[in-house]
C-alpha cells in the first residue's frame, strides 16, 4: 500500500491511496484544473484512478469532487449526511455512481478494507478513513475538534498515520481572525490544535508507526516547528520522522 497527498490546508485537501489494483482519491478540495495540474506533477495518469472517497461537505474537501467523479466515471463513496449537504454541487448534468457508506461499517474497494470513522466536526455526517491492505494499516484523520474514544480505539495500532495539526492555541488567540471564527476553529467541532493532536498521539500506541505526517496546517496560525515541537514531546517512538504535508507541495508517494 502506498499513499501521497496533492496538498493539504484550508485552500484544498487531496490524498491518493494505492495498492496493486486500485488507486483511490480521498477528497478533492482543488478545482478540476488544479487537480489535473497536480496529478501531472506527481506523474499520475487520471485513467489509473478507480474510486473516490469524500470525508465531508466542506469546500476544501469537496470542491470539484463530483465533476471529477463524473469525468473519470468512477464511483464516489460518501455518507448520506454528506450527500444531503452537497446537493448544490450535484447538478443534473452529472452522471454519478454514488455509494452510501455508514460510520464504522467496513467496506471494500478491491483488496483494500476501508473503515469510515465518525469525527466531531461541524459538518452533517463527517467521517475520516482507515485503510487496511496486505497486513498494513493506515489512516488519514483531519477536520475534528478532539480525539474521542471511538477514534482512539480505531487508530490504536497503525503502520502509517496522517493527522491534522491545524493551529497553535496561542497564535490563534493572538490572530486577527474574528472572535466567532476563533471559537469555531478551537471548538469541540472545529480543528485539532497542536496540543490536541499531540494528546491523540500520546493516547495511541505509536511503536508500530513507520510513517507519520501532519496535515491541514493553518498558514496563519501555525508553523512546522511548533507542530514538530509539540509532537516530539509525546512520541514514544522517538526515532520516527515527523513529516509536514503542506498546501503547495503535498507529499510524494510513501510506501508502507
Ligand atoms: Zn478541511
Ligand atoms: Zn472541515
Amino acid at each position: 500500500m502506498k499513499f501521497c497527498s496533492l496538498g493539504s490546508g484550508s485552500s484544498g485537501n487531496c490524498y491518493l491511496l494505492s495498492d496493486a489494483k486500485e488507486t483511490i482519491i480521498i477528497d478533492c478540495g482543488f478545482n478540476a484544473s488544479e487537480f489535473e495540474r497536480r496529478l501531472k506533477r506527481f506523474e499520475i495518469n487520471p485513467s489509473s484512478l478507480t474510486a473516490i472517497l469524500l470525508t465531508h461537505e466542506h469546500d476544501d474537501h469537496s470542491k470539484s469532487i463530483f465533476s471529477v467523479a463524473h469525468k473519470l466515471k468512477i464511483p464516489i463513496f460518501l455518507t448520506h449526511g454528506t450527500f444531503k449537504m452537497c446537493h448544490k454541487k450535484i447538478t443534473k448534468s452529472l452522471q454519478l455512481d454514488l455509494r452510501f457508506i455508514k460510520c464504522l461499517e467496513v467496506f471494500r474497494i478491491g483488496n483494500i478494507s476501508v473503515t469510515p470513522i465518525p469525527v466531531p466536526h461541524d459538518a452533517r455526517e463527517p467521517v475520516q478513513f482507515k485503510f487496511q491492505s496486505n497486513g498494513k494499516t493506515f489512516a488519514i484523520i483531519t477536520d475534528l475538534g478532539f480525539g474521542n474514544k471511538i477514534l482512539l480505539n480505531e487508530i490504536h495500532h497503525l503502520d502509517g498515520l496522517i493527522l491534522e495539526s491545524n493551529h497553535d492555541d496561542d497564535l490563534l488567540k493572538q490572530s486577527r481572525y474574528p472572535k466567532s471564527l476563533k471559537e469555531r476553529i478551537s471548538g469541540m467541532y472545529g480543528h485539532l490544535s497542536n496540543q490536541e493532536s499531540a494528546k491523540i498521539l500520546n493516547n495511541i500506541d505509536t511503536k508500530r508507526l513507520s510513517w507519520l505526517g501532519a496535515s491541514h496546517l493553518s498558514k496563519e496560525n501555525n508553523t512546522a516547528e511548533l507542530v514538530t515541537k509539540s509532537w516530539q514531546k509525546v512520541l514514544k517512538n522517538n526515532l520516527i520522522d515527523i513529516n509536514i504535508i503542506d498546501q503547495d507541495n503535498g507529499v510524494n508517494w510513501v510506501s508502507l
